[in-house]
């Protein structure tokens, strides 16, 4: 089994030469945060990261979570470093310095959470679950919840949950069906959530739970949802945690992956209620929650990236040893000299190369929102970020699937055996495309309130940015044979973004049967624009003579083998759309 290291060429070179930290930081006012004190962070994540977090992986996925008798009893070691890394201070890098965070940008705090996903999946939604809470909290929560509840989740002492689903409402919520009735200063909730992510553990001194629930009154349907916090243990006269609230862990799930994250079935108000918060309006609950989902699918998309990378470089070292076939001298040779096994691996490395540039550009695009002045500027900006969700969450979970079962390829039979560890990524990354909204619902989400919503517009100021790094490419002899691949791929984008908003009114099908379509094109160009805007970067620093040459050179063949070999596959997508509905929605139920 290999060793994790974050990739830190790949991604300060991003950082710093293609998105340019120095100069988001200087406009966000951030004057203090720089490329050196960023690669620093880098380089002490990676540290406590594979020194700490990763060395407890294969054990979680051995011996998962289960419920004792004061509840869910997490994998033996996590404890003793969730310990750790509240102490070193890293769940507060991203937030606000009133609530105790460190105030440092969404891409530094994006990069740092690859490295935890990287090293431990399971261990890492602990806080990634935290840190959508404190969002919604951030948005929507009153003085006094965010003053009482907010510096001991931004420190990581309390984590956080977030309680959707139940078991008639998963992707629809509008099903939801827990009430929660009005008491004095607070509510009282009942009900049952299942598949809640770490819904207990004891780890933290309390567990922090956002609730979707109804109240007595409330309409019909998705308008009548609330949002509540409901934390574990009430809060005594000084605000630590004193009495147990009514609020419990029933089971735990029996999975295919994670099996240190804890997926709870969660029992509200068995004996008379649990003692609740309202957060934000009564029945503006699921559009809070939106605030929340939007971190966390942001950060879902991340788990594709990093679960994907650490199969990538165990493939590559097992590439390296594994010899299997004799050169004509009788010497054996390693299996990474076999042009199938380089298209394997070559796959690998510029999809999770691209993967990063989209979710790092993202991450950048939300630091720049929040904090434009102009608001005109900072409502495109928001509209993009919101573009980007969808793409960032389905794209990158949905390729993790392939990438984490060609790392098993490379392996051959011993990918199949799991004393290699290979397989773990497999398992682990395939709920990536199921919570935070299955691949499905990310299209829709896409197609219908990203796209239809505005007539084109936003995409259209997208695909007029992916344009002009299509024309850079062109104006070098080197990167023209890009250029024209990616400028062929904007014009695709452009005739299926006509041909819906033509279409998509006279049949209702059209829209849903071209959405994960839509979405997997739109992944795939974006991933050649960030590809190619790191060729351009990496010819003039190249042309310049500085930077490591041989990284630089690599970056460029990345970037070509990606154009030729990834890319076309966007006009594939690009057909199927133009094919519209009707042999989808043909047979009749008897006829399946
Ligand atoms: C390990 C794990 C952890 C989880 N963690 C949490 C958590 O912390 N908190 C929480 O609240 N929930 C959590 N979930 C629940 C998760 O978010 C849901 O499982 C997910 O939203 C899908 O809902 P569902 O399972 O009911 O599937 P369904 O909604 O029944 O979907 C089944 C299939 O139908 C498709 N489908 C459904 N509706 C549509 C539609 N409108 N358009 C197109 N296709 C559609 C889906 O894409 C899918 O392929 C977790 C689940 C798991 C397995």
């Amino acid at each position: 089994m290999s060793e994790y290291s974050y990739p830190r060429k790949d991604a300060e070179f991003l950082i710093n030469e293609v998105i340019g930290l120095d100069e988001l930081c200087q406009t966000a006012g951030l004057d203090e945060v720089n490329g050196e004190l960023a690669s620093a962070i880098l380089e002490e994540a990676n540290r406590f990261g594979t020194e700490l977090i990763a060395p407890l992986n294969v054990a979680g996925d051995e011996q998962g979570a289960v419920v004792g008798e004061n509840g869910v009893q997490e994998t033996p070691g996590f404890a003793e470093a969730y310990q750790q890394y509240v102490e070193n201070g890293w769940g507060a890098l991203g937030f606000p310095e009133d609530f105790g965070g460190q105030g440092m940008p969404k891409l530094i705090s994006t990069a740092v959470s690859e490295i935890w996903q990287s090293c431990n999946l399971s261990f890492s939604l602990c806080p990634l679950l935290t840190h959508g809470a404190i969002e919604a909290l951030l948005l929507h929560g009153s003085d006094e919840l965010k003053n009482t509840y907010l510096p001991k989740m931004v420190s990581g002492e309390w984590s956080g949950t977030m309680n959707l689903t139940e078991s008639q409402a998963g992707s629809d919520l509008a099903a939801i069906t827990t009430r929660a009735i009005p008491d004095g200063d607070h509510y009282l909730l009942s009900g049952q959530k299942i598949f809640i992510t770490w819904g207990d553990h004891q780890m933290a001194d309390n567990v922090i739970h956002l609730v979707l629930a109804r109240l007595p009154d409330a309409p019909a349907g998705s308008r009548g949802i609330s949002l509540f916090l409901v934390p574990k243990f009430l809060l005594d006269e000084q605000g630590n945690p004193g009495k147990r609230n009514d609020v419990h862990c029933v089971s735990v799930e029996h999975k295919l992956g994670i099996h240190a994250s804890p997926t709870c079935v969660m029992a509200f108000g068995d004996h008379g209620g649990a003692i609740g918060y309202l957060v934000g309006e009564p029945n503006r609950g699921l559009m809070a929650m939106f605030t929340m989902m939007n971190d966390a699918r942001q950060s879902v998309g991340l788990q594709g990236l990093s679960v994907s990378t650490r199969s990538y470089q165990q493939a590559l070292q097992y590439a390296k040893e594994r010899l299997q076939g004799t050169r004509p001298d009788g010497s054996r040779h390693p299996i990474i000299d076999y042009p199938d096994v380089r298209r394997m691996l070559m796959t690998m490395k510029s999809m999770t190369e691209a993967m990063r540039g989209l979710a790092y550009v993202a991450s950048a695009e939300i630091d720049r929102a929040r904090y434009e002045s102009d608001p005109a500027v900072q409502a495109r900006r928001n509209a993009r970020v919101d573009l980007y969700t969808p793409i960032v969450k389905g794209w990158l979970t949905e390729m993790s699937q392939e990438i984490t079962s060609l790392g098993i390829q490379v392996y051959g039979g011993m990918g199949f055996v799991e004393e290699t560890g290979i397989a773990q990524f497999y398992r682990d990354a395939r709920i990536t495309t199921i919570y935070e909204g299955t691949t499905g619902i990310q299209g829709q989400d896409l197609v219908g309130r990203k796209f239809l919503s505005n007539g084109g517009e936003v995409l259209d100021d997208y695909l007029a940015e992916i344009q002009q790094t299509a024309d850079q490419l062109s104006q070098s002899d080197q990167l023209a044979g890009l250029g024209d691949a990616l400028g062929q791929a904007v014009d695709g984008c452009r005739e299926v973004s006509q041909w819906l908003l033509a279409h998509a009114a006279e049949d209702r099908n059209v829209a849903g049967a071209a959405s994960v379509n839509f979405m997997m094109m739109l992944g795939f160009v974006s991933g050649a624009w960030v590809l190619g805007r790191s060729a351009v970067k990496a010819e003039q620093l190249l042309t310049a003579g500085q930077g490591e040459q041989e990284f630089l050179r690599a970056k460029l063949v990345t970037a070509r083998f990606y154009s030729e070999h990834l890319l076309p596959r966007a006009h594939m997508c690009q057909s199927a759309i133009l094919a519209g509905s009707d042999s989808m929605m043909a047979l009749n139920e008897d006829q399946f």
